[in-house]
């Protein structure tokens, strides 16, 4: 797949050239997970895999949306429109509600044809759907000249997925889509939004990322989440801060007692004191890997990644046994840590390998899913790649 074939079929459905043809990545995080939703850091890299977006500026205001993912069907719009959220359903609730959430905020969206392609993965944890998103805002943005900055372009596509798709996700994957940068990973404070390329320097040292793709999405996912999000927050509540980022690793301990004080007891299916410790380890966790990365040692991040699985599969249980058996395999085949990436039950887990074991690490992982009786794993190495960017 190249932006070429995404221009020619833009042609072939729409019967004119497009303008041009904007891309952003999926991402996987590196470490950081789950502490998006409690104002901390994270630490994604864009993938080498995009998503495409050709596109043609309409003067009569209308807004036509085509993805080969969903060939055949091209959903329109009138000038103005989807006017709220819930009028377009689906996968073109994607690119619609960027239209919409633009919109809101005051730029002035005209109308424009788009056809999307992509080389990321449906719903295997690696965020097709920021990079929808984040490559149709800047598609509008090349098309309108609407002069969006980045950060804020990440912000609206965020506002696009929870006001208007309905999924309630932190700010993490649309700020990997518009604002990673090649060879880095990105240092993101999801609170300042400060973000900082920190060098992944992989090659150099003769390693790689592996990302192992379950091809499972275990259904209890989204109350999950919820439950887990709620859990955090009331935790905060009881804690007397805005949000578990602000609880130093430093005062864990103190944290812990403290919510076990004031009933720790399981609420809606979640305990309070271990999502504490997830949130407060993660958190360190996230610094202790820049720091190791800065100063040029990122063989050292692989223990922290492997703690990180442990954390987000004993304390905060969004694990699910493939993933658990992919991390577990990967680290006994020689790698120097793994963890699960993204929001759990299913999706995709990150190892980080020597060159020279790639294929032995992935062989293994395949076989244990074999053996296991689970449906095979797509394992491949991936480089940092840039963020999105016009390409024709
Ligand atoms: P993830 O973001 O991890 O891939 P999600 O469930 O958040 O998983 O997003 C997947 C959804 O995003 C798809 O079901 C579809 O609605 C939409 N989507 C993503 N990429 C495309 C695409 N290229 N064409 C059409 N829809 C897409
Ligand atoms: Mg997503």
């Amino acid at each position: 797949m190249t932006a070429a074939q995404a221009a020619r079929a833009f042609g072939e459905v729409y019967g004119t050239p497009c303008e041009g043809v904007w891309a952003a990545p999926g991402r996987v995080n590196l470490i950081g997970e789950y502490t998006d939703v409690n104002e901390g850091l994270v630490m994604p890299l864009a993938l080498p895999r995009l998503t495409w977006v050709a596109a043609r500026a309409r003067p009569d205001g209308r807004l036509r949306l085509h993805s080969a993912a969903a060939a055949g069907v091209v959903v329109e719009l009138g000038p103005g429109e989807p006017a709220a959220p819930g009028a377009v359903r689906g996968w073109a609730a994607h690119p619609a509600g960027v239209a919409w959430a633009l919109r809101e905020a005051g730029y002035p969206v005209g109308g424009a044809d788009l056809h999307v392609e992509s080389e990321v993965p449906l719903g295997a944890g690696l965020s097709s759907s920021a990079a929808l998103q984040v490559a149709t805002a800047l598609a509008l943005d090349g098309l309108h000249g609407l002069g969006l900055g980045r950060p804020e372009l990440a912000r609206l596509a965020q506002r696009a997925e929870n006001a208007f798709v309905g999924v309630p996700c932190g700010i993490m994957d649309q700020t990997a889509a518009a604002c990673c940068v090649e060879g880095h990973a990105l240092h993101l404070d999801t609170r300042s939004l400060a973000a900082r390329p920190v060098p992944l320097g992989l090659a150099a040292a003769g390693l790689r990322l592996l990302v192992m793709d379950t091809r499972v999405a275990h259904e209890l996912g989204e109350g999950a989440y919820a439950r887990r999000r709620a859990g955090c927050e009331a935790a905060a509540r009881a804690l007397g801060v805005r949000a578990l980022r602000d609880v130093a690793y430093e005062r864990l301990a103190e944290a812990l007692a403290e919510v076990e004080a004031a009933g720790g007891a399981e609420r809606h299916g979640v305990r309070p004191g271990p999502l504490v410790r997830h949130v407060v380890t993660e958190n360190r966790r996230v610094e202790e890997t820049a720091a190791l990365l800065d100063a040029g040692d990122p063989r050292a991040v692989g223990p922290l990644l492997t703690a990180g699985h442990a954390s987000l599969r004993d304390d905060f249980a969004v694990s699910c046994p493939e993933l658990d058996l992919a991390v577990a395999t990967a680290v006994g085949a020689g790698a120097l840590g793994a963890r699960m990436t993204g929001g759990g039950f299913g999706g995709s887990a990150v190892a980080l390998v020597e060159e020279a074991a790639v294929t032995e690490v992935g062989e293994a992982v395949r076989a244990a899913f074999a053996a296991a009786g689970h449906r095979l794993p797509h394992v491949f190495p991936v480089t940092a790649g840039p963020g999105a960017h016009r390409v024709v």
